[in-house]
């Protein structure tokens, strides 16, 4: 029996995470889940579950979630902010972490989990953006074991010999794209583009921070920034397909000519049921892969044009030290003031690109510096926004 935290229960990914868990009670038992806003949905996991520890932001909602535990005869202990999500992420009653909390308020837990030398299953991807030389270097001191659960890299992890790039013969790595719901769009129709239309992913049903980055590519970007610290290798090495179908999830090129791809539907069930059971494969309820029915693969070149994150991503990779950190906090910035409607959709790019360049980059020598580097970005970001709507 292993026991599991799943950071960021009520969103998208821990829903997936509950629902694969749920089918295998012989093997997995739940130790803590942590949620933001959505209590009600948080307590009924907690009772479905039967969690040992819920996490909740701060004292307010830790008594609201009581309150609503305490009315269903629930025996989940709660407990509230940022020094108790580490602490179930990295207990002694802990095998595994599920990382799937949004954004940068991930880092400190799933490092945490990581330093704790659990099997850390990653979602999170903003925090190896942020900080992927520290967090890789804990990943090494502490024999954590880091599984990939964002859909191309662990379908780049599936094509890896030993899940490493080191003398397997590896020539490329291919993530591979859907160009989200706005891939055949002008840069005069992006300029009107509503929020409902970005969230609007044409495979993947996902929170809405990635939607919006789908939709930018700017998550192309940062997968990009992710795949170099997986697989320790130099963006060079990493090429991006657009592939609209999302059947073929990442492909890895060796130098013999061969290439090895994985393929799937696009559910997110697939990734987190391999992450929970490797080296074993357990079932995961996705329907099985159809491809006379999806009859056709289309695949083109991305359009850094038309998508000005990606290539603000590509040249934030080329940078390194805090260029990725500042691009993040930006760019989660700039999404939410977009999602909030008070700027466009084509303006996200703009505050990226200007805030990246009010910063001279240097290499963060602790976590201290990456979050310093985070919030000069976020305070940049958020005054050219207040510039752009005046
Ligand atoms: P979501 O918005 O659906 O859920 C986010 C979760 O994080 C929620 O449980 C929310 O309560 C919690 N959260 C948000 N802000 C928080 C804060 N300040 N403090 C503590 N908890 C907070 O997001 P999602 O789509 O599930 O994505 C989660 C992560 O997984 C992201 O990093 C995303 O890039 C990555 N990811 C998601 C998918 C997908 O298909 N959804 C695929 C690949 C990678
Ligand atoms: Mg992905």
């Amino acid at each position: 029996m292993q026991s599991i935290t799943v950071l960021g229960a009520t969103g998208s990914i821990g829903e997936s995470t509950l629902d694969v868990l749920a089918q295998h009670p012989d093997k997995y038992s739940v130790f803590a889940l942590t949620g933001h806003r959505q209590l009600n949905k948080l307590a009924i996991q907690c009772l479905q579950h039967n969690a040992q520890y819920a996490v909740v932001n701060d004292e307010v909602s830790a008594q609201q979630l009581r309150a609503l535990l305490a009315d269903r005869q629930g025996n989940t202990e709660v407990l509230h902010g940022s020094e108790a999500l580490c602490e179930v992420a990295s207990s002694g009653q802990v095998d595994m972490v599920m990382a799937a909390i949004v954004g940068a308020a991930g880092l400190l837990p799933t490092l945490a989990a990581v330093n704790a030398g659990k099997k850390v299953l990653l979602a999170n991807k903003e925090s190896l953006v942020m900080a992927g030389g520290i967090f890789m270097q804990a990943v090494k001191a502490s024999n954590a074991t880091l599984l990939p659960i964002d859909s191309e890299h662990n379908a780049i992890f599936q094509c890896l010999p030993e899940g490493n790039l080191a003398g397997s013969g590896v020539k490329k790595l291919i993530l591979s794209a859907s160009g989200g719901p706005f891939r055949t769009w002008t840069m005069e129709q992006m300029k009107s583009a509503t929020p409902e239309q970005a969230c609007a992913h044409p495979n993947w049903d996902m929170g809405n921070k990635i939607s919006v980055d789908s939709a930018s590519m700017m998550n192309k970007g940062l997968e990009l920034i992710e795949a170099r610290w997986l697989f320790d290798t130099e963006p060079e090495r990493i090429d991006i397909l657009v592939h609209p179908q999302s059947v073929i999830h990442s492909l890895v090129q060796y130098t013999d000519g061969s290439v090895l791809a994985q393929l799937g539907n696009p559910d997110m069930r697939t990734p987190i049921a391999h992450g929970l059971a490797w080296p074993q494969r357990i079932t995961s309820n996705v329907a099985d892969l159809d491809l006379s029915e999806i009859a056709q693969l289309s695949f083109e070149s991305p359009d850094r044009e038309r998508f000005p994150s990606l290539q603000l991503a590509y040249d934030a990779a080329a940078a390194g030290g805090d260029a990725p950190a500042v691009l993040n906090a930006a760019n989660e910035i700039a999404v939410e003031a977009f999602l909030n409607c008070r700027i466009g959709f084509t303006q996200i790019a703009q505050v990226v690109e200007n805030t990246l360049s009010e910063f001279i980059f240097s290499e963060p020598e602790s976590l201290e510096a990456v979050q310093d580097a985070d919030t000069r970005a976020r305070a940049v970001s958020g005054d050219l926004i207040k510039r752009l709507e005046s």
